[in-house]
C-alpha cells in the first residue's frame, strides 16, 4: 500500500528502535493501546500541542499522554516547579507540605472531596475505590457498564476488550466475575432490576461522560436516575474521573453535569501529567482508610501502602497544574479547539462525499467510521474494537490501520484511528493544520 510505504519512509528510526524493542518487550511495547502494524512510533520529545519522532519528524500531538495534558506537553511553570523539587528528593519515604497542598486544591475543586487518599495510577484508584465501597456497605458485587473502562486491574478485566459478555480475560478467576453485574450502558431500567434482584450490590462505577470518554455518551440524565437509583440502595456511586477529572471543567465531570456522587477516581491531569491517582469523597467512606477513626469505631481498617503515593515531583507539577485549571480558562480553552475541530472535520466528511462523523463532548473528540454500525448494536463497533487496527483479511481493520498511518503521515498523532484528545495549547493554527492533515489522509485513503 502506498500509505504503508509513505509511512516506512518517514520514519526508518523508529523501525530500527522496534525491531530492537521486540526482541526485549512483548510486541515491543509497554501499552496494549500503542500496538501498532506495522511498528509505532517513537517520540523523542514534546513541547505544548506537538511532539517529534525519533526521526525528526514534526506531529501535531492529538493524545495528550493519554489525556494527562490539559496544559499541553512541558508547560513551562509545570516543569520548573517539578525541577525544582527534583532537585530537593524524588521519593522522602515520609510525609510532606506538597500533599498537604495537592490535596487541598482536590477537596476545593472537586464537589464530591471531602478526603484524598493518593495513589499511583488510575488502575489503583479504582481498585481502591472497590474496596472501600465493600468495606463501606458490608456487600460484595460491583455494577459496572460494558465498555467503561477502569483500568486493568482483576476486577475491570471484564465488559472491555471484546468480553462484552462478562467474561473474564486470560489470568483473570473467572469466579470474579460473579462478583460483578455487568450491564449495558446507559440502561436504567437495567439498573434498577439489578438492585431489584440482589440485595448485595455494594457499589456503581461509570465513566461519567460515557464508555471509553464519550464514545458511547451517556448524560445527566443517566447519571441522575443512576445516582436516585444507588442512593435508594445505600450502594456508592463511584465516578471514574479519570480522564475528565479537571478536563470537562475544572470540578471534572461532576461539576459540569451537576451530579455528585459519593467518591471519584482521578489520575493523569490530577498528578501534572506525571504519574500519579487519587481516590477521592465522602469522609464517612474515606474514613475506612483512617486509623483513628477506625480505631474509636473498633474496625479494622483497610490497608493501604505504596511506594509512590503523592510523589513528591508530581505533586509539585500537580499543584501548578491544579491552580492553573482553577484560576484561568484552561478547561473552556480546550473543549472550544475541540469544537472548532470537528466542525472542520465534519465539513472535509462532508466534501469529500465520506458517510462518517465526528462527534464527542468537552475536549475529546471521536471519529465514527462505520456506518453500517449505525444499524447495529453499538458495543459491536468495531471500529472501536481493541487492537484498534491490524492489517487483516478484514477490510475495516485493514482500512483503520492505513487511516492512523495517513494521519502520521500527514504530520497528526491522534488517538489511533479513533479520535483525538486536545488541550488548551491546541489553538487556530494546530486545528487548521490537523483539518489539512485529516482532507489529504482520507484522499489517500481514497486511492
Ligand atoms: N479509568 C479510566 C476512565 C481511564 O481512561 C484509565 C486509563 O486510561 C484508567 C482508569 C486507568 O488509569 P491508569 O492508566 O493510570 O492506570
Amino acid at each position: 500500500s502506498p500509505i504503508v510505504a509513505a509511512y516506512v519512509a518517514k520514519t526508518p528510526r523508529s523501525a530500527a528502535l522496534h525491531a530492537r524493542a521486540s526482541g526485549h518487550l512483548p510486541s515491543g511495547i509497554a501499552h496494549d493501546s500503542r500496538h501498532t502494524d506495522p511498528y509505532p512510533i517513537y517520540t523523542d520529545r514534546a513541547l505544548g500541542p506537538r511532539k517529534w519522532d525519533t526521526d525528526g519528524n514534526e506531529l501535531i500531538d492529538f493524545y495528550g499522554g493519554h489525556g494527562a495534558h490539559l496544559l499541553g506537553h512541558c508547560d513551562p511553570a509545570v516543569i520548573a516547579a517539578a525541577q525544582g523539587q527534583l532537585a530537593r528528593g524524588t521519593q522522602f519515604g515520609s510525609c510532606h507540605a506538597l500533599e498537604v497542598e495537592w490535596a487541598g486544591l482536590i477537596t476545593q475543586m472537586v464537589p464530591c472531596a471531602e478526603r484524598v487518599r493518593f495513589t499511583s495510577s488510575g488502575t489503583e484508584a479504582t481498585h481502591m475505590a472497590l474496596r472501600l465501597a465493600r468495606a463501606f456497605t458490608g456487600r460484595r458485587k460491583i455494577i459496572r457498564f460494558q465498555k467503561h473502562f477502569h483500568g486493568w486491574h482483576d476486577h475491570m478485566a471484564f465488559g472491555v476488550d471484546g468480553h462484552f459478555d462478562g467474561s473474564p480475560s486470560p489470568g483473570v478467576l473467572p469466579e470474579l466475575a460473579a462478583e460483578v453485574v455487568l450491564l449495558p450502558p446507559n440502561d436504567i431500567d437495567a439498573v434498577r432490576r439489578a438492585f431489584a434482584e440482589d440485595d448485595d450490590i455494594a457499589a456503581a462505577i461509570l465513566e461519567p461522560t460515557g464508555a471509553s470518554t464519550g464514545m458511547v455518551p451517556t448524560g445527566p440524565d443517566f447519571l441522575r436516575a443512576l445516582r436516585e437509583a444507588c442512593t435508594a440502595r445505600g450502594a456508592v456511586l463511584i465516578f471514574d474521573e479519570v480522564v475528565t477529572g479537571f478536563r470537562i471543567a475544572p470540578g471534572g465531570a461532576q461539576q459540569a453535569m451537576g451530579v455528585t456522587p459519593d467518591l471519584c477516581t482521578l489520575a493523569k491531569i490530577v498528578a501534572g501529567g506525571l504519574p500519579g491517582g487519587a481516590v477521592a469523597g465522602r469522609k464517612d467512606i474515606l474514613d475506612w482508610i483512617d486509623f483513628e477513626v477506625s480505631a474509636a469505631r473498633g474496625r479494622e481498617k483497610i490497608k493501604h501502602q505504596g511506594t509512590y503515593n503523592a510523589n513528591p515531583v508530581s505533586a509539585a507539577a500537580a499543584i501548578e497544574t491544579l491552580r492553573r485549571i482553577r484560576d484561568t480558562d484552561a478547561c473552556a480553552r480546550a473543549t472550544d479547539a475541540a469544537q472548532a475541530m470537528r466542525h472542520a472535520f465534519n465539513q472535509v466528511l462532508a466534501e469529500e462525499g465520506i458517510p462518517w462523523a465526528v462527534y464527542g463532548d468537552h475536549s475529546v473528540i471521536h471519529f465514527f467510521t462505520n456506518p453500517a454500525g449505525l444499524d447495529i448494536d453499538p458495543l459491536a463497533w468495531d471500529a472501536n474494537a481493541q487492537p484498534a487496527a491490524t492489517f487483516s483479511a478484514d477490510p475495516r481493520k485493514t482500512m483503520l490501520a492505513k487511516l492512523y498511518l495517513a494521519l502520521v503521515v500527514n504530520g497528526m498523532d491522534p488517538k489511533g484511528p479513533r479520535g483525538a484528545i486536545l488541550s488548551a495549547t491546541h489553538g487556530p493554527a494546530e486545528i487548521e493544520a490537523a483539518t489539512e492533515a485529516w482532507r489529504r489522509s482520507l484522499r489517500m485513503l481514497k486511492e
